[in-house]
């Protein structure tokens, strides 16, 4: 008896003593498997916002992209207008407007009143110009900043380059005088003539025709053209004599200590070498011919701007009497 009562008193501790154990166990595991939640919730948060990062980030990625590829474009003119032209189709890319204008003058401003107009700002007092777009959403407004930014990095060039050209000595596409240098040393060759009692005088030589090259075999081979054109002139000259680019097509020269009749002389062999020129430009074979106008000093001005006056008028009557000729302005 007393064994069986003892082997039930010894079960029950047992049993107890294990329930104890396994509560414990079982607790420790709930509370293990709830952190484990927690710890699974936290992670997922943190995957799904680093999901969003790395969109944003993908997005900040495609927009310095294409942002950098239209600087790229812009950056590939060096004249204002051909720089807003490329702007202003990336532009279209980008956001929706309506107009996109680029004004350089403030006055003109009062007639973009219902525009969205951005200030392109240089570093100098004046802003370069207006960036004005019509009917540009709120939305897009933020983005019209940036993208002016990118406006304004290539205006800066075109406009720096146009500086630095006009303070050039040499035109830098067909490599002979720039317009504002020639006309200084013009001033200068023109002061020493009149107190040396010297005869000169002055030649205004245009491309015939030069519009139809462009249009038919495009700008680069007209360039080409221009340059072959400065040369063979530069080459026909004496040393003392010298040549500009007084404007697009039309080249200046200055024929130092001469009189009107060396002049036709000289300017003739001018159009002569220029009319025999075999031109190759690319894969260009070409020929064309230049169109002369004369001035002479003393008989017919005194002052530069009044011989160009009158070689420019000598000028006129070559093209209008058929081209490919020299005209002296009378005396
Ligand atoms: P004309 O015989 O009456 O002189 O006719 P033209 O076609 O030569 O004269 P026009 O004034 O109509 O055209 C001159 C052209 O010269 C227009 C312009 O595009 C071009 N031009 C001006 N500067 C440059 C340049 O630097 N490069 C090139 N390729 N073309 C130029
Ligand atoms: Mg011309
Ligand atoms: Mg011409």
């Amino acid at each position: 008896m007393l064994h069986i009562v003892l082997y039930i008193i010894i079960s029950a501790a047992c049993f107890l003593l294990l329930k104890e154990f396994f509560t414990q166990r079982l607790s420790s595991k709930t509370a293990e498997l709830d952190r484990l939640f927690i710890e699974n919730a936290r992670l997922f948060k943190d995957r799904g916002e680093l999901e969003a990062q790395i969109s944003g980030l993908n997005k900040e990625f495609t927009q310095t992209l294409e942002l950098y590829e239209m600087t790229k474009d812009i950056c590939k003119s060096l004249d204002e207008e051909k720089v807003f032209n490329i702007f202003r189709r990336n532009l279209e890319k980008h956001i929706a407007a309506t107009d996109c204008r680029y004004i350089k003058n403030s006055a003109e401003m009062v007639k973009y009143n219902d525009y969205t107009v951005m200030s392109l700002d240089s570093s100098e007092n004046q802003p370069i110009g207006y960036l004005a777009c019509n009917n540009v959403s709120e939305a897009d407004k933020d983005k019209l900043a940036i993208l002016a930014q990118q406006l304004l990095i290539g205006l800066r060039r075109a406009v720096l380059y146009q500086k630095v050209s006009e303070l050039a000595i040499t035109d830098t596409l067909t490599q002979i005088y720039s317009r504002r240098y020639f006309l200084e040393r013009f001033n200068e060759e023109l002061r020493r003539s009149r107190n040396n009692k010297l005869r000169l005088c002055f030649l205004l030589a245009d491309i015939d025709n030069f519009k139809q090259y462009n249009d038919r075999y495009g700008h680069l081979v007209g360039d080409g053209i221009l340059r072959q054109v400065s040369k063979t002139i530069r080459d026909t000259i004496r040393q003392i004599d010298f040549i500009g680019r007084y404007g697009g097509e039309e080249l200046s020269i200055i024929l130092s200590e001469t009189d009107r009749e060396q002049a036709n002389f000289a300017a003739e062999r001018i159009r002569q070498a220029v009319a025999s020129d075999v031109i190759k430009v690319y894969d260009e074979k070409l020929k064309v011919t230049v169109s002369i106008g004369v001035s002479a000093f003393p008989e017919n001005a005194g002052h530069p701007n009044d011989l160009i006056e009158k070689a420019d008028q000598a000028l006129y009557q070559a093209k209008a009497t058929g081209k490919n000729k020299v005209c002296f302005s009378p005396a």
